[in-house]
């Protein structure tokens, strides 16, 4: 395997979901042309659909923002980041707040509403529009390109890097099932369901967002964060959720997606084993699997993704160490 210098010293072993950032590539579209998807919708991905956690009566619950938060404000909005958009709205529960026609997350502090909104990789820099459901109100904000460092890989196996088509009709159908999962309905929760923990103890080896090319070959980038551990390591639920997916996946092995509401959704690739069924509910630091290097990796490690608003962005950015 030959890397860059810029990253070979802290690359322990990787995994090489290049199709990951297709599937980031292909989110706005998706989420522009199915901007409610519905658990009947979900069912056809054999994804079960999961009671609401709260009470149906009144579902727009105000969920303070945690003051770890405060420092996303002061990141800029970047493409593979999160832009922090202050809202007008004085409503005592949940502004339903669009963007690109899917609901974006919301949280209070003190009476001021902030909006938090996922930037996907494929997103272009320059003005972007929030809605206000409610009011009709509009706020422009700008995202800013990032450029991210590029990583050359060498994989033997060259299905690994141009799948024959059998290969190719399965990662189709299952692109079809990653999207369904990550763009599981709105959930209203209680309380923030941002920062997250650290899932797995180890460090991190390959970054969120680097620019890949294997043998040669320019592919998606990295849409997820790589946390050394060995085999059969512990992966615990970074804070409280729902099992929306588990599966066997041609690139991401065995694959656990946890919704955490308010379009927070987190996906754990490569599992040796998985601890958990669709629709189980899971408490912060619950056991959801094991460590493996299972789809398509180098060695055992975690390849952990984070998506608001159906957007995979850095994980760093809400990760509580
Ligand atoms: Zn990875």
């Amino acid at each position: 395997m030959k890397l860059t210098p810029l990253i070979r010293k802290s690359l322990l072993s990787l995994c090489v979901l290049s199709h990951l950032g297709c599937s980031a590539n292909s989110l706005t579209a998706a989420s522009t042309a199915k901007p409610q998807m519905r658990s009947n919708t979900l069912a056809s991905a054999e994804i079960r659909p999961v009671a609401p956690v709260v009470n149906v009566a009144s579902p727009e619950i105000a969920a303070t923002m945690p003051e770890f938060l405060s420092e996303l404000r002061n990141q800029p909005a970047v493409i593979g980041g999160i832009a922090s958009v202050a809202l007008n709205s004085r409503s005592a529960t949940s502004p339903k707040v669009l963007y690109e026609q899917r609901r974006v997350l919301v949280l209070r502090e003190g009476q001021q509403w902030w909006a938090f909104v996922g930037i996907a990789l494929s997103t272009k820099a320059g003005t972007h529009r929030l809605v206000d459901q409610d009011t009709g109100e509009t706020y422009n904000f700008t995202v800013q390109a990032k450029n991210y460092p590029a990583q050359r890989i060498t994989v033997k196996n060259q299905r690994h890097v141009n799948p024959n088509p059998e290969d190719l009709q399965r990662i189709q159908q299952e692109t079809q099932q990653i999207q369904a999962a990550l763009a599981t309905p709105w959930r209203a929760t209680e309380v923030s369901p941002l920062p997250l923990e650290k899932p797995v103890a180890g460090g991190f080896s390959s970054p969120f967002g680097l620019q890949r090319f294997f043998n040669g070959q320019p592919r998606k980038p990295h849409s997820g964060l790589d946390i050394s551990a060995p085999q059969g390591a512990e992966i615990h639920a970074p804070t409280d959720g729902i099992v929306v997916n588990t599966g066997d996946y041609f690139f991401n092995g065995n694959t656990v997606f946890l919704d955490h509401g308010q379009s927070v959704v987190t996906m754990f690739c490569h599992l040796d084993q998985i601890l958990v069924k669709e629709g189980q509910r899971v408490s912060k630091g619950q056991v959801i699997g094991l460590v493996g290097k299972t789809g398509r990796a180098t060695g055992p490690h975690l390849h952990w993704s984070v998506s608001l608003n159906k957007s995979l962005v850095d994980p760093k950015l809400v990760l509580r160490e």
